[in-house]
């Protein structure tokens, strides 16, 4: 039982590098986050070595007395924090609760409608090479090319013609919140069932600061560590007593083996935390500081550089930016921005004309540095620093000078040591 530092120096390294680059660096990535320490403690704790396959009170092994309680607690917290009759907590990641989700309420060869992955969906949503895209048929729908804003004509229409089996209702790079009732309405004149993914948007409905899916859909899965910044994994929701049924079988024995325990564990706490006054007033902050970024990025300094932002603002954490008129392309500004020491991911813009691998758009999310303790006064310099790296001509050294003055001023995990 000797410390990392000894048994595996090199792992040790990474993880001591890992934590300095974190705080060294501005981490923008709109699907990340920081998780708490109560949360890392959980994680790495002795519930990690806990089998504990089936559901508290029904295990299929002995000793599951404390870890029943826990998920019991992460169950119970799940539910009251969305509102909902159902929870199941045990996805080990967003990608296991979206093929558990469709285990339940399809079957392969059945139809499917979702966004398309190169308008803003995500590959369980029906990517070709996805168990998705391989098990169902997939029929997309997209945004409109003028406004990047999705068309619920052309979803109902292509809802009318196809007669899918499931509508989905969420992305992974969409600027804009969307219209469930609507959807709703249209799997109802369908006989669709409706199934929202909101693992982007799933701490913003928490918070009370977008609208909840939840009244809305058949089913509901989403990730517990993008803006609720919890331990990554996946969770379902639901309020019809059947589909939650089929969704318990679906998950286990349907998909997976044992729960993680440890992960269970601290996605009870990332739940108890979910709900106090602190983490809305932080998901605020959040939607703020994109606000406050997607405005700096159409003044016309940006402008002028052929650079624009995807339907022209934003109302979620994250902003999406087109650079297909611009000098540079998405791997450019991806690597631009690192070398000022803010971290982004290059993105797909709806009809990119360059290749997955390069594309022409970044996409800019502000939940980290919401968690990192950023205002309106640390997000409009984050701002100003990104419009003018973007534009040709930046003066590298002294932006990630303002960087460093930035990362200095809030300390992440001051207390900790890996
Ligand atoms: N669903 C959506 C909408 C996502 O954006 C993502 C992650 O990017 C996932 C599901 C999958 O989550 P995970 O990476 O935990 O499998």
């Amino acid at each position: 039982n000797a410390p990392l530092s000894e048994v595996d120096p090199e792992i040790a390294e990474v993880l001591e590098r890992e934590l300095n680059r974190q705080r060294g660096f501005l981490e923008m990535i709109a699907s990340e986050n920081f998780v708490p320490v109560s949360v890392l403690q959980s994680q790495g704790s002795v519930l990690t070595n806990k089998y504990a396959e089936g559901y508290p009170g029904r295990r299929y092994y002995g000793g599951c007395e404390e870890v029943d309680v826990a998920e019991s607690l992460a169950i119970a917290r799940a539910k009251q924090l969305f509102g909902a009759e159902f929870a199941n907590v045990q996805p080990h990641s967003g990608a296991s609760a979206n093929a558990a989700v469709l285990h339940a309420i399809a079957r392969p060869g059945d139809t499917l409608l979702g966004l398309a992955l190169d308008q803003g969906g995500h590959l369980t949503h029906g990517m070709k090479i996805n168990f998705s895209g391989r098990l169902y048929d997939i029929v997309a729908y997209g945004v409109d090319p003028e406004t990047s804003v999705i068309d619920m004509d052309e979803v109902r229409r292509l809802a009318v013609e196809h007669k899918p089996k499931v509508i989905i209702a969420g992305w992974s790079a969409y600027p804009r919140q969307l219209d469930f009732e609507a959807f709703r309405a249209i799997a109802d004149e369908v006989g669709a069932l409706l199934w929202v993914d909101m693992a982007h948007f799933a701490g913003l409905v928490a918070a009370g600061v977008h609208p909840s899916p939840i009244p809305h859909a058949h089913v509901v899965s989403t990730t517990v560590h993008k803006t609720i910044g919890g331990p990554r994994s996946g969770l379902i929701l639901t309020n019809d007593a059947d589909i939650a049924k089929k969704i318990n079988t679906a998950v286990f024995p349907g998909q997976q083996g044992g729960p993680l325990m440890h992960v269970i564990a601290a996605k009870a706490t990332a739940f108890k935390l979910a709900m106090t006054p602190e983490f809305k007033e932080r998901q605020e902050r959040t939607l703020r500081g994109a606000a406050i970024l997607a405005d700096r990025l159409t003044q016309d300094d940006v402008k002028n550089a052929g650079i624009a932002v995807r339907s022209g603002g934003t109302d979620v954490h994250l902003v999406l930016v087109d650079l297909r008129e611009a000098e540079i392309d998405g791997k450019q500004a991806e690597d631009l921005l690192h070398d000022i020491h803010i971290t982004v991911n290059r993105n797909a813009v709806p009809n990119d004309p360059r290749p997955p691998m390069v594309t022409s758009g970044l996409r800019i999310g502000t939940p980290a540095l919401a968690t990192r303790g950023f205002g309106d006064v640390e997000f409009t310099e984050v701002a100003d620093i990104i419009a003018l790296a973007l534009i040709p001509g930046a003066d590298v050294e002294a932006l990630r000078a303002r960087v460093a003055t930035l990362t200095e001023a809030f300390p992440l995990y001051p207390d900790l040591q890996q």
